[in-house]
């Protein structure tokens, strides 16, 4: 699809709900899949951290999380249609993994949070099974975790342990697995479990 480049990240020119056909089908078609929501602190932290640059640019989709980014993209005079929230993408995610009773691992955030989110998620996505879900304060080198993930046979993993970190922990394993929807979420989690 049509790329915008935004100081040197490049995201789709695509909506929110075009967004979410494409991954309805990419789930059926088991295809693996690295979604990135940037917001202008991750755009920022790239800049400086050329590592992280290029494990975004190895995502397969990069979205703009945050009106900053669009404005940027309108400045740059090559705008995007609209702003993609990550939280909200994941809700249409997981709206998916309800109708369609997918698998989806939830990594990241302290275990209080987490298992309130767990429980919200049960109570609201009630066709969703669980595939299971891990706080996020582990090594993120620990091949425990990644065995875990993966045993899980997930169709969507939730990664929300911040920038760099999640991003990081994705590219960094993706490989292991076969298929699935590999999505950052930042403090997602703490929403959920509100
Ligand atoms: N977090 C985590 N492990 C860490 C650091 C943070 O699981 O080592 C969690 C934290 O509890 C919170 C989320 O990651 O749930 C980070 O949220 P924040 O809003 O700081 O991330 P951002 O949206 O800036 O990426």
């Amino acid at each position: 699809s049509k790329k915008v480049d935004v100081l040197g990240i490049k995201f789709d020119h695509t909506t929110k709900t075009e967004t979410v056909n494409t991954l309805k089908s990419l789930i059926k078609e088991n295809k693996k899949t690295f979604i990135v929501t940037a917001n202008p602190e991750i755009v920022m932290h790239a800049q400086r951290d050329p590592q992280y640059k290029k494990i975004l640019q190895s995502a397969d989709y990069i979205m703009p999380d945050g009106i900053g980014i669009v404005m940027g993209a309108k400045l740059l005079k090559n705008p995007l249609p609209e702003r993609i929230p990550g939280f909200d993408l994941m809700k249409d995610l997981l709206n998916i993994a309800n109708k369609e009773h997918y698998r989806v691992f939830f990594l990241g955030a302290r275990e209080d949070v987490l298992n309130k989110a767990i429980a919200n998620v049960n109570h609201e996505y009630p066709g969703i099974q669980i595939a299971g879900c891990h706080h996020g304060f582990f090594n993120e080198n620990d091949p425990e975790i990644v065995d875990m993930v993966k045993g899980s046979n997930p169709d969507m993993v939730f990664v929300a342990l911040g920038f760099p970190r999640q991003e990081r922990w994705i590219s960094q394993n993706s490989h292991l697995f076969e298929k699935g929807i590999f999505m950052g979420v930042g403090g997602s989690f703490d929403v959920l479990s509100g």
